[in-house]
């Protein structure tokens, strides 16, 4: 306990932490006892000498991710107890050891108090994105750990980092294997077969957070023309041909993501009368009047920080109001943000505001978020990002 270094917390700066709140800002500190390196381990106090928490130490408007508010140290011990819980939570969530579902979250940072720390599953195949310096230094750890968790069962563990890890910190942080050779597998969604290409694709290779969503858009679809906008490995559009679509069109301004939406189509549905197309989305929506009965609107990140949080909100509400001024009568719209600094408060307004502009009836029929293997710790409801509406339209 004694050779981590001690941080102490200006007078009344406390409060947060004792919320449970796993993040102290560089601004609550009143002084550091020595000088940490990065991601080294700290012990955070108040300014009455009383211990509140062990966590990671980084440079930066986030001082220390905290691990537990309590001493610990993270030996492999620690990482196989956090994993383990993780794992039975995504069991009880029905994920693991589905016949159906092979692709889960294993770890979703905060959610599964483990601030910095992404780790997906992919059919026996893991991808893990780091976000903290802490976090990097312990990977030796954290892949023993899985390796036991996962036993014979784990085939391959890729760590994608490189994009993610804060590029001040000094330390390589190439995208590398850590276990076995693979860089892509066949995934099953609900029965649904994907490719995953984690070493080339974005983010860890798949957009996992969707799962529910897609399934209920999949209900949705029977007889409907549908339009899928920022389509990806064109997921959405695989569940609305199973769910009975007449037509459905996909689009996405990269090249390789339309590649592997074709790829997905033939793997599933070879007879699918499906079309994809590699343009901006901003001009495909321009001339759509009347065109289509079921629209998907899943944007990639209007707003990464917090300054630039005007502009997504009329983002937002610029996409919107295309989509909904052409969808046909009788249409549905499934439209998402996946931005953390926009509320879902906020995402409903711009929503609101591009249906007022258009003067259409709009009735909300499903509120959607992140399903359970991207939980959110209540006491840091920053983690809550993926926020859904489903609109029908007169
Ligand atoms: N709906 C997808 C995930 C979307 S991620 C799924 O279920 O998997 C956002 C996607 O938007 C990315 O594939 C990105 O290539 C695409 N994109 C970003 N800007 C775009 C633009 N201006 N026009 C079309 N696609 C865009």
């Amino acid at each position: 306990m004694n050779d981590k270094i001690k941080i102490v917390l200006k007078s009344g700066k406390d409060q947060s932490v004792r919320r449970l709140h796993p993040w102290v800002f560089s601004g609550a500190i009143k002084k550091i006892y020595g000088d940490p390196a990065e991601g080294a381990l700290v012990h955070v106090y108040d300014n009455k000498d009383e211990l509140l928490a062990t966590g990671h130490y980084q440079i930066g408007s986030i001082a220390v991710r905290i691990l537990a508010f309590k001493d610990i140290d993270t030996d492999e011990d620690f990482w196989f107890d956090r994993f383990k819980s993780a794992y039975n939570l995504r069991l009880q969530a029905g994920l693991a050891e589905s016949s159906e579902t092979n692709v889960y979250r294993l770890i979703n940072a905060e959610g599964d108090n483990l601030p910095g720390l992404i780790i997906d599953y992919y059919n026996g195949n893991i991808v893990i994105q780091v976000h903290s310096i802490g976090i990097y230094r312990n990977l030796d750890s954290i892949t023993t750990a899985l390796k036991k968790l996962y036993g014979s069962k784990l085939l391959s563990i890729y760590d994608k980092s490189e994009t993610t890890i804060p590029f001040k910190a000094e330390i390589e942080g190439k995208n590398r294997s850590l276990f076995g050779e693979a860089n892509g597998a066949i995934i099953l969604e609900n029965n649904l077969k994907f490719k995953v290409d984690w070493t080339e694709g974005q983010k860890t290779g798949f957009f996992i957070d969707q799962r529910e969503n897609r399934l209920l858009l999949e209900k949705y679809s029977k007889d409907r023309k549908v339009l899928n906008m920022f389509c990806y490995t064109g997921a959405f559009s695989v569940y609305a041909i199973r769910g009975g679509a007449e037509l459905v069109n996909s689009v996405d301004s990269s090249a390789k993501a339309i590649d592997l939406v074709n790829e997905n189509i033939t793997m599933n549905f070879p007879e699918a009368n499906h079309t994809s197309y590699a343009v901006d989305a901003f001009n495909f929506l321009e001339e759509i009047k009347d065109k289509y009965d079921l629209i998907i609107l899943d944007p990639p990140a209007f707003a990464k920080h917090q300054n630039v949080l005007h502009n997504a909100i009329q983002g937002y509400k610029r996409l919107n109001q295309k989509a909904l001024e052409q969808i046909k009568n009788g249409g549905i719209l499934f439209t998402f943000s996946c931005s953390q600094v926009v509320s879902r408060e906020n995402f409903r307004k711009s929503v609101f505001a591009a249906a007022a502009n258009t003067g259409r009836k709009v009735q909300i029929l499903h509120q959607l978020s992140q399903p359970a293997d991207h939980p959110v710790s209540i006491y840091h409801p920053e983690g809550e990002y993926l926020k859904g509406l489903v609109l029908h339209v007169e």
